[in-house]
This record gives structure tokens, sequence and C-alpha cells, in this order.
């Protein structure tokens, strides 16, 4: 179960100290909260005596980073209600505070579906949004009144005319995701050449087309795919009135990163602005951009192998930790990420979010020599080829690795019998988040 950290003694210290006062900011409260979570966990497990499991990895979740991001996009996108994914990171306390927020919630599957409803969320606030659906999930979705789904191909629409006619449609189209880091129109999206075809169809079999949807890739980095993607959405706007469907909404999809979402946002509100009249709903299904920089992970080094070079004699290691690619870290695989540690504790020091931590910059030379690899038996489970770090590091110690929070435990595994259920402390940098969560 999640561990809540009501951290009051921290918030207390936090406004006494003068210099954090001055400098007061939400990141800047989130480190010293999230410090303080980790320093407590690891000082108290020694390596030496400790349970199986008591070194487990472990997450720390600043839910006052999901609230900042909320505001940050209402800001940016004040047209555009945001459903938020969540098999980007289905944590509980993550939808619990989403929903006390008021954003919708974009599911692909019967348990997502049936995690929101059971947290009180309404119908209405969800979009099953999965183009190819498992017969018995429609059943399921129209026993529980969540109408709202997304089709792309025509053997959909005649499952849907058989299961569930009285859903509400989006046709999701085919975007240029040639720029993003996960694609996703390889597998999904109707071409503008297929378009008016699907809407005749949908109309032949008395089907409710409610709007049209896109996703530009998630971890899209080229904010001109989301003018394009809204000018094919005006397309079949125009093709749907065409066939007599009065459509309500245009739906944006994800695919929104924190680092450029101000460039991103910039390019899709014209775009919006310019092709979408006011009386239609705009809504989006962000995933990574709400919860990656929200989740640290704490990783202990289980084992260590020396390496010493023949010709100079310096040792470098080989440092093993206790999660990897088959867990917390698939996000390497799956989502072409490169996560990078940083020492949290070494000896008896507790390094965290100090100069000490960083490792030097890819390419220097200095400092000492470490590759990173998880726990499993295959070769390919290596978190990091080579990274040199000022101390050396040995059985016993921590490393941390910050934006931890999208595609990553939602696709871990038990494989060799690892654990993939590892412990969240939550912490909340922003007072507002902690009033909705009652923290
Ligand atoms: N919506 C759909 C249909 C998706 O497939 C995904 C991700 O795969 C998302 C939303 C979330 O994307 P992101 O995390 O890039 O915002």
């Amino acid at each position: 179960a999640p561990v809540i950290f009501k951290n009051n003694h921290a918030l207390n210290d936090f406004k006494k100290n003068p210099f954090l006062e001055h400098h007061h900011n939400g990141a800047v409260f989130a480190k010293h909260l999230i410090g303080d979570a980790l320093r407590r966990r690891v000082e108290g497990i020694d390596h030496e005596s400790c349970e199986p499991g008591d070194e487990d990895t472990f997450f720390v979740g600043d839910l006052g980073e999901v609230y900042r991001q909320h505001m940050r996009w209402k800001k940016n996108l004040p047209r555009v209600k945001p459903f938020y994914a969540v098999k980007c990171n289905p944590d509980p306390r993550v939808i619990q505070l989403l929903a006390g927020l008021g954003t919708g919630f974009d599911c692909a599957s019967k348990s997502e579906i049936e995690q929101v409803l059971d947290m009180g969320v309404e119908p209405e606030r969800i979009i099953y949004a999965q183009p190819c659906k498992t017969n018995s999930y429609v059943r399921y979705v129209a026993s529980k009144g969540v109408k709202q789904m997304t089709f792309d191909n025509a053997d959909e629409l005649r499952k849907i005319a058989k299961l569930f006619p009285d859903a509400e449609l989006y046709l999701r189209i085919l975007t240029d995701d040639s720029s993003s880091l996960c694609r996703l129109s390889l597998k999904f999206g109707a071409s503008l050449d297929t378009t008016d075809d699907l809407l005749a169809l949908a109309k032949e079999l008395g089907l409710n087309v409610v709007g049209v949807s896109f996703h530009v890739g998630s971890g899209a980095s080229d904010p001109m795919a989301f003018l394009k993607a809204v000018q094919d959405a005006d397309v079949v706007f125009k093709q749907a009135y065409a066939h007599g469907f009065d459509l309500k909404t245009l739906d944006v999809g994800g695919g929104f990163i924190g680092d450029t979402f101000e460039d991103m946002a910039s390019v899709l509100r014209d775009a919006l602005d310019e092709y979408v009249p006011p009386h239609v709903n705009i809504i989006a299904e962000p995933g990574r951009y709400y919860v990656s920089s929200a989740f640290t992970i704490a990783c202990n080094i289980i084992a260590r192998r020396t390496i010493q070079d023949p010709a100079t004699g310096e040792a470098s290691y080989m440092t093993y930790i206790n999660d990897g690619l088959y867990g917390n870290f698939s996000s390497i695989m799956f989502d072409h990420q490169q996560p990078v540690a940083k020492v949290l504790r070494t000896g008896q020091r507790t390094l965290y979010n100090t100069p000490s931590a960083e490792a030097f910059p890819e390419g220097v030379d200095a400092g000492i020599e470490h590759s990173i690899w998880g726990p499993t038996c295959d070769g390919i489970d290596r978190i990091t080829e080579s990274i040199r770090f000022k101390q050396e590091l040995d059985v016993g110690d921590w490393l941390y690795f910050e934006d931890m929070g999208a595609y990553t435990k939602c696709s871990a595994t038990k494989f060799n019998g690892f654990s993939d259920a590892h412990d969240v402390i939550y912490v909340c940098s922003e007072l507002g988040a902690r009033a909705l969560l009652g923290m």
C-alpha cells in the first residue's frame, strides 16, 4: 500500500528558512520535500541486516508537480479540457488529484475504466480511446454508460453497431508522427482518403459520430504536427457535416512534453483559433506531460564487479542495482528514454540535489567510470553503458533517477521473480493540491 507522507515538519522548516522563503516557488519546495522523503527512507535501511525487500527500489511522487502541470495547462490551453491518459501512470493518488481538479480520463481497457469509475468519476468524463476494442469490454462500457469511444475502421463500426449502437463516436485520423518518440500512426488512424467512406458507413448503420480525434505520437517534438492534424480534422469535420452529422468535439490527443510544452501549446492554440469555431468543444489526452517529472525513483546497489584496465591499471565498475529494464526502467525499451543516474547516498553521506550527486557530463574523461545494470539474468538489462561519478560506488549505496513518472511502473514485469509492486512515498509541494487530497 502506498505510504502517505505528511510532511508538516518540512513545511515549517521551509517557512523558517529565509533563503528558501525568499526564493519560494513550487519547484524549490518540491526538491526540499523529495530530498527529505528519500533521505528518511534510505537512512533507515541497513543493508547488512535488513529483511528481503526492505532495500527494494521505491518512488517518491510529488503530487504538487502534477498540480503545477495542470495549472500550466490551463494557462496555455484554456480552450482544451484534458482527459488524462491513465495508461501512462495509473497511480491512484494521481487519478484522485486529477479527478478533484476536474479533468476527464482517457482509458484503454476495462480495468482502467473500472479504476476510474470506482473513484467516483462520472462516465461522461471518460473516453474509451482505443480504436480496436475487445467485444466484452464494449459490452462492459455499454452497461456502465461510458459512451465516448474512438474508431478508425469499418469492422470496428460494425462491431459497435452490434454491441453499443448508442455510443458517441470519435473518428480517429492518421497523423504525421515521424518526429515522435513512440509512433502510434503505424497502428492506428484512418487516412484522409478513407474518412468519407467511414462516415457514410456510420450513417448507414445509424451510428452517432460526435467528433474527430488524432494523436501526433507520444513524445512529439515537432509542433507543426499539431497544425497539420488540426487542418486534417477540419477537412473531416466538413465531410461529417455533409453526411448530416453534427460534430461537437475535437480531441487533439496526447504527445505533449514538459520541456517543450509552451512551444507546442502556442502552435496548437493558434491552429485551434483558426480552424475550430467556438461552439466546438476541444479535449486532449495528455499522459506523459502530467506525470513524467512528478516521480523520482531510488535504487539500491546490490552488487559490483571491478574491471581493471590491463594497460593503465585504472579501475572501473559494473554496478548492479535492484531495478532494470524488466522493471521500472521498461521505459528504456518501450519509451526510448535514457534515465540519468545521480548519487543519492554513498557510505554515510546523503548527496541528493548537491553538486556531488551529479555525474560528469557525457564525454568528460574525469571521475570513476561505472556501467549500471539491472538485476535480471539478461544481458539486455543495462541501464547505462558508461557514466562517471566523483565517487567510487559500492554495495549498499543508493542511486536516484528523476523524471520517472511516465511509462515506467505501468509496464514493469515480474521477470526473474522480482517484484513489480514498489512503494510510492507521496509528498505534495502545493498547498492547493494538499487540500484536494486531504494530505
Ligand atoms: N491517447 C492515446 C490514444 C495514446 O495511445 C496515448 C499514448 O500512447 C496517449 C493518449 C498519451 O500520450 P502521451 O503520454 O504522449 O501524452
